[in-house]
């Protein structure tokens, strides 16, 4: 950190905490989120990179020996600029509390507070299913590899305009039936939950985790917003899928 601090005074770029062109966030894919976070009210004025500490990211694929490259590359290059896609959730109260927006860069997950989570699922405005079962997870293309990879979820590429629906355990037999396998939205579709019996859920919103009352449903679909990305050199994703879970 003091290192980078240093390096960016002798390339004359200005070390600005509120209001920053480019946020380098030093750790792993969670510190990452964690920036996101952080900044998300000025994403269309903010680029991230993300240098990793420990393993390779997805998010922090750059190392800490490269650091004093990107330093020049930032001082020096116009640098390339990459978006990917972010989720839109809105949660709508049954008692007239003000609806809550939120934006995530991973994903959204829905588990009730006790016994399993049901949920009337609609697509697009037209009822799908009724879910039974532990919870549901809702990702963007680049949280794809994230809980939604564990949930058996395909790995959407971050070029890719939509969200993916996963389900965790739902329940199946001659009473409940749910589609079992994961669900990709477009941008112009939109899913809706709306709770069958109780009102209170556990969501997350990447790393945050809120317990939700009253709740009149969960609305989600592709985000206007973008999340920007300084690109400083070519890694391609599939690459980075290959190098994070089959082999470097
Ligand atoms: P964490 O428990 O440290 O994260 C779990 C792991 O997910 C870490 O190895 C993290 O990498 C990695 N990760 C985060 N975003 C990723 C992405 N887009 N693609 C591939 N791997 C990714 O908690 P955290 O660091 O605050 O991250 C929160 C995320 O954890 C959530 O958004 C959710 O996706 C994930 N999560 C996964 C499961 C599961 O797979 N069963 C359960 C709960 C949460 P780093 O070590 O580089 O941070
Ligand atoms: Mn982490």
């Amino acid at each position: 950190m003091e290192r980078m601090k240093t390096y960016l005074l002798d390339f004359h770029l200005e070390h600005d905490e509120d209001e920053p062109d480019i946020v380098i966030s030093v750790g792993g894919d969670g510190t990452l989120l964690y920036a996101f976070h952080h900044y998300q009210h000025r994403l269309d004025k903010t680029a991230f990179v993300g240098v990793h500490t420990g393993h390779l990211g997805f998010y922090a694929d750059w190392t800490p020996d490269e650091i004093e490259k990107l330093v020049i590359a930032i001082a020096k290059t116009p640098y390339q600029v990459v978006e990917y896609p972010l989720l839109e959730v809105i949660i709508r109260y049954t008692t007239g509390e003000k609806e809550a927006r939120s934006l995530a860069l991973n994903e959204c997950t829905v588990k009730s507070v006790e016994g399993s989570l049901v949920m009337d699922v609609e697509i697009k405005g037209q009822q799908f299913e009724t879910f039974r079962g532990d919870g549901l997870c809702i990702s963007t293309p680049s949280g794809s590899t994230a809980y939604n990879k564990s949930l058996g979820g395909a790995i959407l590429h971050p070029s890719l305009h939509a969200i993916q629906i996963a389900e965790m355990a739902s329940i199946n037999n001659r009473v409940f039936r749910t589609i079992g396998s994961p669900l990709v939205l477009p941008g112009h579709h939109t899913a809706l939950l709306k709770p069958v019996n109780y009102a209170d859920f556990q969501i997350t919103i990447d790393h945050l985790t809120l317990l939700h009352q009253n709740v009149k449903s969960i609305q989600c679909r592709v985000a206007n917003e973008k999340i920007r990305f300084a690109r400083f050199r070519a890694f391609p994703f599939w690459q980075r899928v290959r190098d994070s879970f089959v082999s470097d």
